[in-house]
């Protein structure tokens, strides 16, 4: 895994964020700086020692509350065997891996801190301490910092919805990211959405073809 020392500006993926929630996902540039925790790697020591006893539980209690930025890596644990290096969620059954999310934990006005879940792992399980800030940070967390309006979001966020019927909605070519609206009205009863999403992607965007996906723009 890359390593980045605790406390140093994040800067693992892109600059935005993107917030996992049970409609879909929203997206936006930070209205935060954030701030590297727990991206530990084999080459690079570490600071261990003891947390409070109620610290990994509310660590864990913060992954997926919201789950951040999936997919953007994969984060193996460098300290336990390769055969067991990918790591569950305790909670899942072993159904969902703390390899592919963050977290955020808000630390200050304006300042984030932004971590691999998998930093549940390194606390319990190999004696990681963080930063006293970010223990502090976990036991005063607060999900709310998520939920719309919210002083960490910024207006302009937009949001991917998952499974909705297209009507009128905005779509995105994957190819070049180009947003258009999707006409779908009464007037062309029978006709379907894919197939009238298809064709009009390919008027906007005639060298993509028809790689597209729904996307809502927050009002
Ligand atoms: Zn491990
Ligand atoms: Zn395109």
């Amino acid at each position: 895994m890359t390593y980045f020392a605790d406390l140093t500006p994040y800067t693992y993926s892109r600059d935005d964020d993107t917030v996992r929630y049970e409609w879909g996902t929203l997206n936006y540039r930070p209205r935060y700086e954030r701030l590297n925790v727990g991206w530990l790697d084999a080459s690079q020591p570490f600071d261990t020692g003891p947390v409070p006893d109620w610290f990994a539980d509310a660590l864990l209690d913060i992954v997926g509350n919201p789950s951040v930025n999936e997919r953007r890596g994969l984060h193996l644990c460098e300290f336990c065997p390769s055969d067991t290096s990918l790591i569950a969620d305790p909670r899942s059954d072993g159904q969902s891996w703390l390899a592919f999310r963050e977290i955020r934990v808000p630390a200050r006005p304006g300042v984030m801190f932004a971590a691999p879940a998998l930093v549940w792992h390194y606390v319990s399980a190999h004696d990681y301490r963080p930063p006293a800030e970010f223990v502090e940070a976990v036991q005063r967390y607060d999900a709310d910092w998520a939920t719309e309006p919210s002083p960490w979001i910024p207006p302009d966020a937009e949001r991917a919805v998952w499974g909705r019927t297209p009507r009128n909605v905005m779509l995105r070519c994957v190819r070049c990211g180009q947003k258009f609206e999707l006409h779908y009205t009464p007037s062309e009863p029978g006709r379907r959405a894919v197939s009238l999403a298809t064709q009009q992607l390919r008027e906007q965007c005639p060298d993509h073809g028809k790689e597209w996906e729904f996307w809502d723009k927050i009002r």
